[in-house]
């Protein structure tokens, strides 16, 4: 458990009270970051959007987007992440996090740079040897090379350890033979270097640098994909493909060390990536909603309550993804920043800080995700018919923003790993979930327990009563899981079946406390910061935010119980007893809080906080 003055440990909040430390909010963004991202966006505005049917449609495809990619490097905008030694910025994650958010204004070139200056290259910053960083780094950091991230094959995607590619050593020792397909390559149309994952002598998961020189390597040819088309995925095939042993990534059998590793960056930037999209869909939206674009029986079409609605719940789940997202790009960054640089293990002690917020990652990349569905979806029904016509960008956002569920681990893929993490914390002792439950089923049976002592909230601390009843319900939850379920849980095939309904309301709860919990803390540092009246529309998200997080919670809680306790109504009336302890709903005028959210977005045409 943190106290106030350590940074939060991985997956914290579900085990310490509702933070008191202050967070990361993009309100904190330093001028630099600002001005970065500025860039970014401008860059996208002028080089990106006006050009969007080169990339979309026939030949142009991967012209286009070497030439963007060119352009992009010449801005700089490839090397942020890059450390100086290497030809890079060396910018850290809240700079990268702003950039990620202002350059992704169209799916496919979004996708095309995070792949490039995300999997692509950080695997070999965060894994590669010297010899291998001075070699990649200096040329990816200017997209002189493009990069790609190959670990996917036909039958293994998901379950993506148990590749078929090969890898066998040649008899002269210097080169490995690779032999296998990989599917599915996002830039593999024009990447020059590929982290490929092939197993040696079929059984050491081990990665590969490979050059698409590399004699023995073919590109196959582009997918026909229902979105991001302006976008390159290919096949790679590797026919006894000459790998020399320089270019082997880490250790032989430990490539799951980056194959995973790098997931988790990748999670985190899909994640708060998808949230410029949203925004500028909450923007378009509002735009065609006003009175000089549409009207309907007389009256624009952003007078109406329902459109209304959806403008304001659109905005109050960017609120959320957003907070969360700079919440863990600032605790990464700081922990990054205590480590040091000198040291021959600087870059996979970084990827071992990700490891550490990997809950909040998958989080990130699942709430993200769907947010991003969800704010496209109804931006297309504010456009109406004309949302259905390719004219309109929102049709074409409403394909590229699928994909977003399905790379970089599935939703359901993340959502298991939440509570298989937090399990795996507590067995090992690193996090001490049980203990907690036990003291908290006690109290909770305990009428005389005042469940909520010792909450300090010097603002809003109605909001703060709500997240910890999240808290408690979901601790509650996750224990009672773990106690009924002991012996079962520890055998590999619980997560077949029913053991996977479990985890996936479990997984539900712990996202809605994560985005709580972020939300409320921004809003309190805003109050703090600003003043009550100038934090209201802030205070108006986080507050919509956490009724619909405390709605969520509520109903796979109670579903949840039901199946834990086979239908046992005696059971089920305990865990119901249980939830009315700690359930908590702050008195507020939800339909009030949406209006006032809604009006300044019509007023202003735009996501405002
Ligand atoms: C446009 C595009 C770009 C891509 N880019 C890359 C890239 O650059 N590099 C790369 O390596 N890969 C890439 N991929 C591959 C992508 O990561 C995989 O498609 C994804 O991981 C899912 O694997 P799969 O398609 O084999 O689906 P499957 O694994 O077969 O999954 C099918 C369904 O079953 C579910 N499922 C699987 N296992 C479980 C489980 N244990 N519990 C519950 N549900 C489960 C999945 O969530 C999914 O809903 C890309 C894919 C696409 C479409």
């Amino acid at each position: 458990m943190s106290n106030q003055h350590e940074r939060p440990k991985g997956a914290g909040f579900i085990l310490d009270k509702p933070c008191q430390k202050d967070i990361f909010i993009p309100e904190l963004l330093s001028e630099d970051a600002l001005a970065f991202g500025q860039a970014g966006l401008e860059f996208v505005e002028r080089e990106i959007l006006p050009h969007v049917e080169k990339f979309e449609w026939g030949e142009t495809k991967i012209k286009a987007n070497i030439e963007a990619m060119k352009k992009a490097g010449d801005q700089g905008l490839l090397m942020v992440e890059v450390p100086e030694e290497y030809g890079g910025l060396g910018m850290g994650l809240t700079a990268t996090t702003c950039l990620s958010e202002k350059v992704a204004q169209y799916g496919s070139f979004t996708v095309t740079m995070l792949c490039h200056t995300g999997i692509g290259t950080l695997p070999i910053l965060f894994f590669g040897n010297e010899y291998q960083k001075q070699r990649y780094l200096p040329k990816l950091a200017t997209g002189e090379w493009l990069a790609a991230y190959a670990l996917t094959e036909a039958n293994h995607g998901s379950d993506a350890l148990g590749a078929k590619t090969r890898a066998v050593l040649s008899e002269d020792g210097k080169h490995y033979i690779l032999n296998g397909e990989k599917i599915f390559i996002t830039n593999g149309g024009f990447a020059d270097v590929f982290t490929v994952y092939a197993k040696v002598d079929g059984q050491h998961f081990t990665a590969f640098i490979v050059e698409k020189s590399f004699p023995g390597v073919s590109i196959g040819a582009e997918e026909h994909k229902m979105g991001i088309k302006g976008s390159s995925t290919t096949t790679i095939r590797l026919e006894d493909a000459l790998v020399p042993v320089e270019n082997v990534m880490g250790e032989i059998g430990e490539g799951h060390k980056s194959a995973l590793g790098v997931l988790d960056i990748g999670r985190f930037k899909l994640g708060v990536g998808v949230m410029g999209m949203a925004k500028r869909m909450i923007a378009v939206s509002a735009a065609y909603a006003n009175e000089n674009e549409r009207q309907q029986f007389k009256k624009p079409i952003s007078s109406f309550g329902m459109i209304r609605r959806k403008l304001a719940d659109m905005a109050a789940k960017v609120f959320a993804v957003e907070s969360m997202g700079y919440r863990t790009a600032g605790l990464i960054e700081e922990a990054v920043e205590h480590l040091d640089k000198n040291d021959a293990g600087y870059a996979t002690q970084v990827a071992k800080v990700f490891e550490e917020y990997n809950v909040e990652c998958s989080i990130i990349k699942v709430l993200g995700s769907e947010t991003a569905a969800f704010v496209i979806d109804e931006a297309v029904q504010v456009h109406g018919g004309y949302g259905f016509i390719e004219e309109y960008e929102v049709a074409r956002n409403y394909r590229d923003e699928r994909i977003n569920r399905i790379f970089e681990g599935t939703n359901e893929i993340n959502r298991l790993l939440l509570p298989a993490t937090l399990l795996k914390r507590s067995m090992t002792g690193r996090a001490p979930v049980m203990p907690m439950y036990m003291k908290l089923a006690g109290r909770v049976k305990d009428a005389g327990a005042d469940l909520f002592e010792g909450l300090d909230a010097p603002f809003l601390p109605d909001l703060v009563k709500m997240v910890e009843a999240v808290r408690l319900m979901t601790l509650y939850a996750f224990g009672t899981t773990l106690r009924k379920n002991m012996v079962q849980i520890q055998k590999p095939d619980f997560v077949m079946g029913k053991g996977e309904y479990f985890f996936e309301k479990l997984a539900n709860m712990i996202i809605q406390l994560f985005a709580m919990e972020s939300v409320v803390k921004r809003a309190q540092m805003l109050v703090a910061r600003n003043g009550q009246e100038k934090a209201a529309n802030a205070v108006s998200l986080a507050s919509v935010a956490c009724y619909d997080g405390m709605n969520v919670v509520d109903c796979e809680y109670r579903t949840l119980m039901t199946g834990i306790a086979g239908g046992n109504p005696a059971e089920i009336a305990e865990h119901e007893a249980a939830a009315a302890r700690m359930r908590y709903y702050a008195p507020m005028d939800v339909i009030g809080l949406k209006e006032s959210i809604a009006a300044l977005i019509v007023d202003r045409q735009r996501y405002v906080v």
